[in-house]
């Protein structure tokens, strides 16, 4: 047994995911999984999603995809990222749905489904503002026109992604609904029945008017909501927590220092001990001296730099032992360490700190 585990709550994830549908009505949910289903592991995450009978799963990546479908995962899967030219083969094979952006990766696309006598079936991504990747709206309805008449394409789909929806004033997100909104109501969009989505998790929150087919809401799945969230979505809560078991214990007199470059020197004589989590499982070197950690349902100080595979935990004058489990990321008595914390320590965001945790620490699932 490794001494540093990620506990995973698939019941909370799972209520999670019925809220949401209960929610969303009539309008189908769709669940970013991408880069290791925010940390809380591709293919368990994948299962509960489909046991709970969520309409589609999507990812960034072709290989993200592949493991997906390799582990007779049979919900549709959309790849959200640009596609290559040497992946079209692999994302037809393994009967993707996938992004078409440019007419330029049409064409490929055309070539190689004439050439290996396949049909795809794609979303045509319009950039209404986000500046990453889509087509201009006005080039994409030029292009649904010509591919609606190729016998290899299915166009399924047609979507935008926001770039900013922090609140329902938000200027940014009223003017990307409102250019989505106009092209999927105008010919040749209007009467095509393809799937229109646009709402990412801050959408999905702050944006009914962005729904329309379909929502992508990842982070608020996996239950990480803003400080102010409407009644309805109150009850999504996360799923995640990071824990280990105290690997050291020592006594570090007046004046010491502690870890790399001695960043800390005790106050006064204290008793440290020793977590096995570093930075080489994805645990930011930026909470060396700046974060905590729950020992005994108490809040404790990291010391020192964090190092590749540890770091200390001053805990003063209380008895501590080795063995003794600490709680990194989640509640412990009456305390709790959330992500959003963390975060702010690191000068960053809840998604970084989830996705950054590694296969080194193993993820245990409790039902
Ligand atoms: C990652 C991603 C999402 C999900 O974003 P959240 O903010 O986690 O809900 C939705 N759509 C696209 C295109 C994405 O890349």
């Amino acid at each position: 047994m490794h001494p540093a585990w990620i506990e995973i709550n698939s019941n909370q994830f799972k209520r999670n995911l019925l809220l949401l549908k209960n929610i969303l009505g009539k309008t189908r949910l769709c669940l970013p999984i991408k880069a290791n289903a925010y940390g809380h592991g591709l293919l368990p995450i994948a299962e509960a999603a489909q046991a709970v009978g969520v309409d589609y799963l999507a990812v960034a990546h072709l290989s993200e995809a592949i493991r997906l479908r390799q582990a007779c995962i049979k919900a549709p899967i959309l790849v959200l990222g640009a596609i290559h030219e040497e992946q079209i083969p692999d994302l037809l094979r393994y009967e993707l749905e996938f992004t078409i952006s440019s007419a330029y990766k049409a064409a490929l696309v055309a070539k190689k489904c004439e050439v290996l006598k396949k049909r795809c079936r794609v979303h045509i991504e319009v950039d209404t503002g986000m500046r990453r990747t889509g087509m201009r709206p006005e080039t994409a309805a030029l292009l649904y026109n010509t591919l609606r008449h190729n016998p290899y394409f299915d166009v399924v789909g047609i979507y935008s992604h926001l770039a900013s929806a922090h609140d329902s004033d938000d200027p940014i997100a009223h003017e990307q609904i409102k250019s989505f909104a106009k092209l999927v109501s105008e010919a040749p969009f209007a009467n095509a029945s393809l799937l229109c989505h646009l709402a990412n998790s801050s959408g999905t929150l702050n944006f009914p008017s962005a729904y329309f087919d379909m929502v992508r809401p990842a982070l608020i799945a996996f239950g990480y909501l803003p400080q102010t969230v409407s009644p309805a979505f109150r009850d999504l809560a996360p799923c995640f927590s990071l824990k280990a078991k105290v690997s050291y214990f020592k006594v570090v007199e007046q004046g010491q220092g502690i870890s790399y470059g001695h960043s800390y020197r005790a106050t006064k004589r204290s008793r440290v001990v020793t977590i096995p989590v570093g930075y080489g499982d994805g645990f930011r070197r930026d909470l060396s001296n700046r974060g905590s950690v729950l020992l005994h349902g108490q809040r404790f100080p990291i010391v020192g730099n964090i190092c590749m595979d540890q770091f200390m935990v001053d805990v003063g004058q209380n008895s501590v032992y080795v063995g003794d489990e600490v709680v990194l990321i989640g509640r412990q008595g009456e305390e709790e360490i959330k992500v959003q914390e963390i975060a702010d320590q690191c000068n960053t965001i809840p998604y970084e700190i989830l996705c950054l945790f590694n296969e080194r620490i193993p993820r245990i699932y409790l039902a």
